[in-house]
């Protein structure tokens, strides 16, 4: 029927537009129902220190276990519940999971810091650190075992309304984190004003520490920039062995990578935490 759309020279209705806002409707339904029914998972992957490759923590990534599409993985469905109401919903429903196990990983002897992503919709809520609160309390988690990841872009909106409640997080004792650090809306600005604690290198520029001296160089640059501003840094997308040498040499502390481990649901990364201490 192309050749006679192509006839009318102009398209009244077009189907495939109209497919894609459905599609995005449809896809924002079963979210919404995803989130209440617990089709939401989080894998977990482990951050390590670089001179002792001791586990110090995990991030939680989530993933929707799709009854006919499989495990579909965040870039699937967060851009486009950041278009709706879900993004409040959804963290709620991930860091309650995640603190869940954080506790269930404790009585088992395990004791893994936990870190979260939370984007633009919280830090713009001012209720969000009270339920962040309510949350530690309910899973009797102490609040220095909680880093929240932040990207950059969700300071863009209204940077001051997401400092007050950063602010207000930190206060609680949770600990701030800037992700993918140097890619979108990266300010230096940000690092002034905002009470943080750890500083992500994106992947981007870890992928380029093999290609020459400029990537050792940019990196090295920024791991200087955060611990003159007393930060922890924590390099992502470590893929090999040398890599991870590298980063040790240009003092980055800590790495998270699949040459360390890929992001592993609860059980799987536990049996992988038991081991590893065992050889590490
Ligand atoms: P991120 O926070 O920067 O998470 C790291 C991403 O890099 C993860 O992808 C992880 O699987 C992947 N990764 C880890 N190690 C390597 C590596 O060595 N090489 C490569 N190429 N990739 C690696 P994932 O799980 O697909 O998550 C993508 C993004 O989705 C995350 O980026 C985060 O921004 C977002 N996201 C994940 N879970 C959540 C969530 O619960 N809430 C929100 N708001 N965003 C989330
Ligand atoms: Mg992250
Ligand atoms: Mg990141
Ligand atoms: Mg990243």
């Amino acid at each position: 029927y192309a050749a006679k759309r192509g006839h009318l020279g102009v398209t009244m209705y077009n189907p495939e537009a109209d497919d894609h806002s459905f599609e995005r409707l449809s896809v924002l339904g079963e979210l919404r129902r995803a989130i209440e029914t617990g089709e939401l998972e989080l894998h977990y992957q482990p951050k390590v220190r670089t001179h002792t490759r001791e586990l110090c923590g995990v991030e939680a990534l989530v993933r929707w276990r799709h009854p006919t599409r499989g495990l579909l993985g965040p870039d699937k469905f967060i851009p486009v519940a950041e278009q709706s109401d879900l993004m409040l919903p959804l963290t709620e429903a991930v860091l309650a999971a995640a603190l869940a196990q954080h506790r269930a990983w404790l009585n088992d002897g395990l004791r893994l810091p936990v870190a979260v992503n939370v984007g633009a919709a919280c830090l713009l809520d001012p209720g969000f650190p009270d339920r962040v609160a309510l949350l530690l309390r309910e899973y009797a988690v102490t609040a220095g075992q909680l880093t929240v990841e932040i990207t950059e872009s969700a300071m863009v909106t209204d940077a001051a309304r997401a400092a007050a409640t950063l602010s207000a997080l930190r206060e609680l004792g949770v600990r701030l984190s800037i992700d993918d650090f140097g890619t979108g809306y990266s300010s230096m600005g940000y690092l002034q004003t905002m009470p943080l604690d750890e500083l992500k290198i994106d992947r981007q520029f870890t992928a380029k520490l093999r290609s020459g001296p400029s990537g050792r160089a940019i990196v090295g640059a920024i791991v200087e920039l955060a611990h003159a501003l007393s930060l922890d840094v924590v390099v992502e997308g470590v893929e090999d062995e040398e890599t991870l040498t590298t980063v040790a040499g240009l003092h980055c502390e800590i790495a998270q990578g699949y040459h360390v481990c890929r992001p592993l649901p609860a059980d799987a990364l536990a049996e992988w935490a038991t081991k590893y201490r065992v050889f590490a």
